[in-house]
């Protein structure tokens, strides 16, 4: 606390991200990460780029990544939007789309992220508890016409609505923009973007950072209706002209050039987070049936900051939360099947 600071600046809980380590030395299964390079496209674009383009700004308009995800999506350009991260275009939607008269509402357990920007950007939300089983039930969202945004599948719990649930979510709030952050959709859930053409209250938030492995280049984008799309570019223009980087743009483009790639890593971390859910149950934890890159875990007889600490000293780091519903839980990224067994090792050592 300073006397410079602003009364915003005083009052905010900012988010706190996962630790990245410098040391090597640690496993990291906390920030959901791919464990897997980005494509070999990637660093053949890498090794062409010419320095020289760097003394100039990037094309404030993102026009090749634009295309390139036009192209992906089979959605025409004026359908996309494009930032620093997922997170700098959700923070866009806060202040451009979702700060309305009605309060917004998200549930209680989900992405850190959205009750920070809820407060930085002065959004009155209303929090809906997730079900007895962490589930999100669609029908507590349609009693009231408000904006929602719901991450899909959620996190920290990795469940994921139906396409159907999602649909009648979008369709019951038909005079409010609905929100679906789908940074984890690739990993086996139902991707709301075959609705965007019917429905101009929808907006869908997607990443590099996870199934593309890009997390180091922070590019994020957001498909939706043009009237969505122009109230983020307004947000955009009276902030930051040029969020994305020239070098970040290339390597998301030749990432999108490689689709077999992609798939087959996405493949490799659904297949190891199957055998990661056996092996955790087999050593007693209950854990929810995860359609992300990560697993959520608890154990009946350890605190969620018992299991962090322990695994910590054995240089694996994983998150927990300090909330009453999760005291005995983690957050688990699937790392490669190597790195999963490494986990499962030193969870059996604390267990017993
Ligand atoms: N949404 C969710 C649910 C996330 O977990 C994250 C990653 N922390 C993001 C969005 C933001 O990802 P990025 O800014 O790397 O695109």
């Amino acid at each position: 606390m300073s006397r410079f600071w602003s009364d915003i600046t005083a009052r905010l809980a900012p988010y706190v991200p996962g630790e990245q380590p410098e040391d090597e030395l640690f496993l990291k299964l906390n920030t959901n990460e791919n464990p897997y390079p980005p494509s070999p496209n990637v660093n053949s674009a890498v090794g062409n780029f010419s320095i020289s383009e760097l003394s100039l700004y990037p094309d404030p308009d993102s026009t090749i990544l634009i295309k390139a995800l036009s192209t992906r999506f089979n959605v025409s350009q004026e359908y996309i939007f494009v930032g620093n991260g997922s997170d700098e275009v959700l923070a866009h939607t806060f202040v451009g789309l979702l700060r309305q008269q009605r309060p917004l509402r998200f549930p209680d357990i989900s992405y850190g992220f959205y009750s920070v920007w809820a407060d930085l950007f002065d959004v009155d939300r209303k929090l809906i508890p997730l079900r007895d089983d962490f589930s999100i039930l669609v029908d507590d969202y349609l009693d009231v016409d408000a904006p929602v945004i719901i991450a899909n599948p959620n996190a920290p719990t990795g469940l994921a609505l139906e396409l159907n649930d999602v649909e009648r979510l979008v369709a019951g709030n038909p005079d409010s923009v609905i929100v679906i952050d789908e940074a984890y959709i690739d990993y086996g859930g139902e991707s709301a973007l075959p609705l965007v053409a019917k429905y101009e209250n929808l907006l869908v938030v997607q990443t590099f950072s996870k199934s593309r492995a890009l997390a180091g280049m922070r590019v994020g984008y957001a498909i939706g209706q043009p009237p969505l799309i122009h109230a983020l570019k307004r947000i955009k223009n009276s902030f930051n002209s040029y969020p994305v980087d020239t070098f970040s743009q290339i390597t998301a483009v030749a990432s999108l050039s490689d689709e077999d790639y992609f798939r087959e890593c996405c493949d490799r971390v659904c297949e190891s987070r199957e055998s990661l859910i056996k092996g955790l149950v087999n050593i007693g934890f209950d854990v929810l049936p995860s359609k992300a890159n990560f697993v959520f875990a608890a154990h009946p007889d350890i605190s969620g900051v018992s299991l962090y600490s322990e695994l910590y000293k054995r240089n694996i780091l994983v998150r927990y939360w300090d909330m009453p519903r999760l005291q005995n839980h983690v957050r688990i990224t699937v790392g490669s099947e190597s790195q999963c067994q490494l986990l499962l090792s030193g969870l059996e050592d604390i267990v017993a």
